[in-house]
C-alpha cells in the first residue's frame, strides 16, 4: 500500500503543529505499510484508538491557536475537524467488517489524502492570519516557527532597518499605489522647485520691469528740469538785461519746456505702476501746484512785475520737487543692485540742477565788476553740495556710468574750470556780451551733462532690457526643461506600470488558473533577464510540470484502465474455458477436475459425497417441436432453477446436449435424493409461454453417493449414477432413482 512520508515544504512554520502533523503520518503509515490480512482486529482498533486521541488533541491546539489569532474562517475549519472525528469510528468498523485488500487500501488512501489535503489546503489557509495576529502568545509561535522554517529566506532576504521598514510600508500599502507615489513623487518635487525658482525669477522679471519705468521717469524728469534749467536762466538774463535774443531764446525755450511738461505728466497719469505712483503721489501732487503757478510767473516776468530773485526762487522750487520725483523713485520698494543705479543718476541730475542754478546766478553777477564767482557766497554754497552730489554719485555709480562722468567728476578741475569760465566771461567781453556769453557757456556745460545723464538712463535701460530678456529666455528654458522632463518621466512612470503591475497581474491570473487546474494560460517568454522575467520564467516552467504530471497521470490512468480491461478480459476467458458458453454452466473438463478433487477431500475428511445425474426428458421433440431456439431457452432456464435450487458448495455442470450433473458435497444419498426429487417437481412445474402454447418439461435423475470401497475413481462414480439415470428413463421417465 502506498505510503504518506514528511516533507519540510508541508511545514506551516509552527513547530507544535508540525510535531502533531508528523504524528499522524507515523500512525496512518502503521496502517498503510501491512497488507490487510497481516494485521489483527485488536492491532486495527488500537491504531485506531491512537488516531483518534492523537487527531483531536492536535485539532483542539489548532482550534486553540486560531481563535487567539482571530481566524476568520474558523467555523468552517472546526466543522471540518468535526467531520472527520465523526468520521473514524465509521472507517473502523469498515475496515473490521469487510477486512478485505481493496478495502483497506480504499481507507489507508482516504486517511492519507484527507491528511495532506487538511495541512497543504485548510492549514496553509490559515498561515496568513497567524503572521498577522497581534497576539503575543501567537506571535512567539510564529517567531519559533519562521526561524526553521524560512531559515533559508531569512538568508536571502535584507534584513536592514531600510528593508525592515519596506516591508511594514508595503504591508499598509498596495503595489500600484507604491509604484504610483515613486513615479510621482520626483514629478511633485520638481514642480515645486520647479515654481520656487519661477517665483524667484518673476520677482526678479517684475523687478526689471519697474526699473525699466522708474527709467523712463527719471529721463522725462531729466527732460523738463534741463528745459526749465534754461528757462531758469534764461528769465534770470531777460530780468537783469532785456536783453531782445535772450527774450527771444525765453519764449521758444517756454515751448519747449511745456511740450516736456506734457510728456511727463501723460506718463505719470497713465504708465507707470501703481505701486510707483502711490510713492512719488505728494511730490507730483507738488509739481503739479508749481507746474499750474509757472504761467503766474511767466506773466509777471513779461509784464516785469517780478524780481529776479522771485523768479529764481520759484524756479529752482520747480525743479526741486521734480527731482523729489526722481530721488522717490529710490524708494520704491525693489531688490535690485540696479537700484543703486538710479541713485547715481539721480546724483548727477543734482549736479547738473546746481550747476544751472550757479548759471542763473551767474547771469545776475555778470551785471557788477567782482570777477571771482567764488566771492558769492551761494555759488560757493551750491558748489558745495555739488561735491556732495558728486561723492554720492561715485559711491552708487557702476565702473561704467563712472566713466561717464568725465571730466565733471574731477573736482579740482571742475571748481577751476568754473572760477576761469567766470572770469573769462568779466574781463574778455564787452558789457552787453557778458550775460549772453556766461549764458552760451555754461548752458554748453549743462548739455554736456544733459548727454551725460541721457547716456547714463539710457545704459541703464539698455542693462535692464537685455537682463529682463535673459530672464525671459531662462524662463521660456525652464519651461522647456521642465515640460520635457515631465513628459519622460510620465513615460518612465507608465513603462514601471506597465513593465511590473500588469506582468504580476498576468502572472497572478495564470497562477490562479494553475490552483484551480487550468493549465492553459501561456505566459509569453520574458524578453529582458530581470526579476520579473525570472517570475514569468518560473512560472510557466511550473505550469509546464504540472501539465507533464497532468498528462503523466492521465498516461498511467489509462494504462491502468487498459490494464484492468486486459484483466476483466483474461478473466472472462478463463470463466470461458471452465464454464459452458450457453447456460453459464460448469463445462465438462472443469466438471472432471471439480468431482476429483471433491473426492479428495470426501476421502481425506471422510465427508458424504454425491452427484446427481439429470438428463431432460424427450428433449429432441422439444427441439423438433418448437426449434433450436426454444429447446437453448429451456436448457437455460433448466440450470438457471438447478442452481437456484442449489447451495453455495454444490457444483452444477453441463457434461453433454442435455446432460447435467449436480456435485453435492457433505451429502449422503438419502438427503441427495430428496434434493433430487424436489429439484423434479420444481422442474415439471416450469411454464414457459411459446406463442399461444404453453411448454412444459420434465426430468430424470440418478443419484449415486461416493463410496471409498466401490468405486475406484470419479468415472466410476458418474458411471454409476449414469446407470441409474438409465433406469429412471426406462421406468418412464420424470423420476428420481437412487441406488
Ligand atoms: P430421452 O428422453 O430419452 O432423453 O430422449 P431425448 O430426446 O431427450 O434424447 P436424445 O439423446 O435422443 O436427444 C437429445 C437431443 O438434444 C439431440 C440433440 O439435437 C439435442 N441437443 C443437444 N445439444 C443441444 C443444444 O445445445 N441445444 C439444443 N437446442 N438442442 C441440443
Ligand atoms: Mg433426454
Ligand atoms: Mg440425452
Amino acid at each position: 500500500m502506498s505510503e504518506l512520508v514528511w516533507d519540510e515544504g508541508m511545514s506551516v512554520g509552527i513547530d507544535a503543529i508540525d510535531e502533531d502533523h508528523k504524528q499522524i503520518i507515523a500512525i496512518l503509515a502503521k496502517l498503510s505499510s501491512k497488507r490487510c490480512h497481516d494485521i489483527s482486529n485488536k492491532v486495527i482498533e488500537d491504531i485506531f484508538r491512537e488516531l483518534e486521541i492523537y487527531v483531536e488533541l492536535h485539532f483542539n491546539r489548532e482550534e486553540r491557536l486560531l481563535e487567539k489569532a482571530n481566524y476568520k474562517d474558523l467555523i468552517k475549519h472546526k466543522a471540518s475537524h468535526q467531520k472527520f472525528i465523526d468520521e473514524l469510528p465509521k472507517l473502523k468498523e469498515q475496515w473490521l467488517s469487510e477486512d478485505n485488500n481493496m478495502c483497506c487500501e480504499k481507507i489507508t488512501s482516504f486517511l492519507n489524502h484527507w491528511l495532506v489535503n487538511h495541512i497543504l489546503k485548510e492549514d496553509f489557509d490559515y498561515i496568513g492570519a497567524l503572521q498577522n495576529s497581534t497576539d503575543l502568545d501567537v506571535q512567539q509561535l510564529n517567531k519559533a516557527g519562521n526561524s526553521i522554517a524560512n531559515g533559508l529566506l531569512n538568508r536571502i532576504e535584507n534584513n536592514s532597518l531600510l528593508a525592515r521598514f519596506s516591508r511594514i510600508i508595503s504591508k499598509k500599502i498596495k503595489l500600484n499605489i507604491r509604484v504610483f507615489f515613486i513615479a510621482f513623487i520626483p514629478i511633485f518635487g520638481v514642480l515645486l522647485l520647479s515654481i520656487l525658482v519661477i517665483k524667484d525669477n518673476y520677482q526678479e522679471y517684475k523687478n526689471k520691469t519697474l526699473l525699466l519705468s522708474l527709467n523712463n521717469i527719471i529721463m522725462q524728469v531729466d527732460n523738463v528740469s534741463h528745459s526749465l534749467q534754461s528757462e531758469r536762466g534764461l528769465s534770470s538774463g531777460v530780468v537783469s538785461t532785456n536783453n531782445q535774443s535772450l527774450v527771444n531764446a525765453l519764449l521758444k525755450q517756454r515751448l519747449v519746456t511745456d511740450q516736456a511738461m506734457k510728456q511727463l505728466f501723460s506718463l505719470l497719469e497713465n504708465e507707470i505702476d501703481p505701486s510707483v505712483q502711490e510713492n512719488i503721489h505728494s511730490y507730483f501732487e507738488l509739481v503739479r501746484l508749481n507746474i499750474e503757478k509757472l504761467n503766474d510767473y511767466r506773466h509777471n516776468l513779461d509784464s516785469q512785475s517780478e524780481r529776479f530773485p522771485e523768479v529764481y526762487n520759484s524756479y529752482t522750487l520747480l525743479i526741486q520737487h521734480l527731482l523729489s520725483i526722481s530721488e522717490n523713485l529710490t524708494d520704491v520698494d525693489m531688490t535690485s543692485s540696479l537700484a543703486n543705479n538710479i541713485s547715481a543718476i539721480n546724483s548727477m541730475l543734482l549736479f547738473k540742477e546746481y550747476m544751472g542754478q550757479i548759471r542763473a546766478i551767474g547771469m545776475n553777477m555778470v551785471q557788477g565788476n567782482n570777477d571771482d564767482i567764488y566771492s558769492n557766497l551761494d555759488v560757493s554754497l551750491l558748489v558745495g553740495q555739488q561735491l556732495h552730489a558728486l561723492r554720492v554719485f561715485k559711491s552708487s555709480a557702476n565702473n561704467q556710468q563712472i566713466k561717464a562722468c568725465a571730466d565733471f567728476c574731477h573736482e579740482t578741475k571742475y571748481i577751476a574750470m568754473l572760477k576761469q569760465l567766470f572770469f573769462h566771461t568779466m574781463n574778455d567781453h564787452a558789457m552787453d556780451e557778458k550775460s549772453q556769453y556766461w549764458f552760451d557757456s555754461m548752458s554748453k556745460k549743462i548739455d554736456d551733462l544733459k548727454v551725460i545723464t541721457g547716456t547714463l538712463t539710457l545704459n541703464l535701460n539698455n542693462t535692464v532690457t537685455a537682463e529682463s530678456q535673459s530672464l525671459r529666455l531662462k524662463y521660456f528654458a525652464i519651461f522647456v526643461a521642465l515640460s520635457v522632463f515631465l513628459l519622460v518621466m510620465i513615460l518612465f512612470s507608465s513603462i514601471l506600470n506597465f513593465s511590473i503591475i500588469n506582468p504580476i497581474r498576468r502572472i497572478t491570473y495564470a497562477l490562479n488558473n494553475m490552483s484551480k487546474g487550468n493549465l492553459t494560460v501561456h505566459l509569453e517568454p520574458p524578453t529582458i533577464d530581470d526579476e520579473i522575467g525570472s517570475i514569468k520564467t518560473a512560472c510557466e516552467e511550473l505550469r509546464r510540470k504540472l501539465l507533464q504530471v497532468g498528462i503523466f497521470k492521465s498516461v498511467v490512468d489509462s494504462q491502468k484502465k487498459e490494464l484492468a480491461h486486459t484483466k476483466s478480459q483474461q478473466e472472462h476467458f478463463k470463466m470461458l474455458a471452465y464454464t459452458d458458453a450457453l447456460t453459464g454452466a460448469v463445462n465438462r473438463h472443469q466438471f472432471n477436475s471439480v468431482l476429483d478433487e471433491e473426492i479428495l477431500r470426501a476421502n481425506r475428511e471422510h465427508q458424504d459425497l454425491s452427484i446427481l445425474m439429470l438428463d431432460i426428458d424427450n428433449f429432441k421433440k422439444i427441439n423438433d417441436t418448437f426449434g433450436h431456439g426454444i429447446g437453448d431457452e429451456v436448457l437455460v432456464m433448466f440450470y438457471n432453477t438447478c442452481k437456484k435450487f442449489a447451495r453455495n458448495d454444490d457444483v452444477v455442470a453441463r457434461i453433454g446436449g442435455e446432460e447435467f450433473v449436480i456435485v453435492l458435497p457433505k451429502t449422503n444419498s438419502q438427503s441427495a435424493y430428496q434434493f433430487a426429487d424436489r429439484l423434479r417437481e420444481q422442474i415439471q412445474d416450469i411454464d414457459i409461454f411459446v406463442d399461444d402454447n404453453t411448454l412444459k418439461f420434465t426430468v430424470s435423475i440418478g443419484v449415486s453417493q461416493w463410496n471409498d470401497d466401490v468405486f475406484s475413481n470419479a468415472v466410476d462414480f458418474v458411471a454409476d449414477a449414469d446407470k441409474l439415470l438409465y433406469k429412471a428413463k426406462n421406468k418412464g421417465k420424470n423420476r428420481v432413482i437412487s441406488a
